[in-house]
């Protein structure tokens, strides 16, 4: 057996070293990526993929904590895959902050990572489907991904789960400042965490209200839970809310709509990602469609056909 088919057999069997070591090829980007993948294929389609994401403070570590806690009791495996859309480079400083889940470090059937993308092309929106899939294949029975961070990138990273948990707290995430993070949009279940401060359920009413409002992705009602996270108050409920969801998705064949979804979106950002790649190895081809231009030999348009024949050409 090669290498990649060694650490691939090590990963199968829950070998948390080979499982950070794919989990590493995936955010350099590495050529040996493709092999791996390859191999692990077969295996991947068993994990609920959950999404947790909210703005800074709101509690998500403290909550995926909780969560880890809770799914362990049912003898569950679990890993995290913590994301931040907004610095590629900080993947170390982002685990530094996750002090909380060092409580699950010793055990085995517990994966926790921060992911950067370092050299992946099409950065992380290419990177983290391809870190969930690793986890996936490696027989976790829930992965849960994580974003840190605030924006547009967040938003689209949350398209990668099955489910999409919100979180809001009292004071800092009501309805209106929801709406305008575009958080009604990708919830299909909302958290109030810190339900033990003054406010929440004035929060949990409003954030009623906004998504009234608004039409519910594929037609459920979504629900609203309230936790404390840090006494782990409220997460059982959480966790039925999630399983509640995971097992509408499979019932109403929206499940398989979603990963298909997901899918095509990861091949367009592949794709997308090797024509830049090409773009900037034939820098000498465009250089000429250029001047063609400039000097009226063509207009854009041919040069623009003509840009893709080259890269037709092309192995990749
Ligand atoms: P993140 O940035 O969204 O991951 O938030 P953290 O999980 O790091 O939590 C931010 C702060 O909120 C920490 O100081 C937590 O201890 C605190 N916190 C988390 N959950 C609760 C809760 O349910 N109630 C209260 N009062 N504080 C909480």
């Amino acid at each position: 057996m090669n290498q990649i088919a060694d650490l691939v057999d090590g990963a199968r069997h829950h070998e948390t070293r080979a499982i950070a070591r794919l989990i590493s090829l995936v955010e350099d980007g590495a050529p040996e990526l493709r092999e791996a993948l390859r191999l692990l294929a077969p295996s991947t389609g068993h994990a609920h993929i959950v999404g947790i994401t909210g703005a800074p403070g709101v509690g998500k570590s403290t909550t995926t904590s909780a969560l880890i806690t809770e799914y362990r009791s049912r003898g569950l495996r679990v890993a995290v895959l913590a994301i931040d859309p907004s610095s590629p480079f900080s993947g170390g400083a982002v685990l530094g902050d996750r002090i909380r889940m060092q409580e699950h470090a010793l055990d085995s059937n517990v994966f926790i990572r921060s992911m950067a993308s370092r050299g992946q092309l099409g950065g992380l929106s290419a990177a983290a489907p391809q870190g969930v899939r690793v986890l996936d294949a490696c027989g976790f029975d829930l992965v849960i991904v994580e974003t840190v961070g605030v924006g547009q990138s967040e938003v689209e990273i949350a398209g990668h789960a099955d489910t999409t948990v919100v979180l809001l707290a009292p004071g800092m995430g009501d309805g209106v400042q929801a709406a305008k993070a575009g958080l009604l949009e990708i919830g299909d279940l909302y958290v109030i965490n810190k339900a033990d401060r003054d406010g929440a359920r004035s929060t949990a009413r409003e954030l009623r209200q906004s998504l009234a409002m608004s039409t519910p992705i594929d037609g459920r009602e979504r629900e609203i839970v309230l936790a404390s996270a840090d006494r782990g108050e409220g997460i059982d409920k959480v966790a039925q809310a999630i399983d509640a969801h995971f097992a509408w998705l499979s019932t109403s064949g929206n499940l398989a709509n979603r990963r298909a979804r997901r899918i095509s979106m990861e091949i367009e950002h592949l794709a997308i990602a090797a024509l830049r790649s090409k773009m900037i190895a034939h820098a000498d081809d465009l250089a000429a469609l250029t001047s063609a231009v400039v000097d009226a030999k063509m207009d854009t348009y041919e040069a623009a056909d003509e840009l893709l024949e080259i890269f037709g050409r092309i192995k990749p």
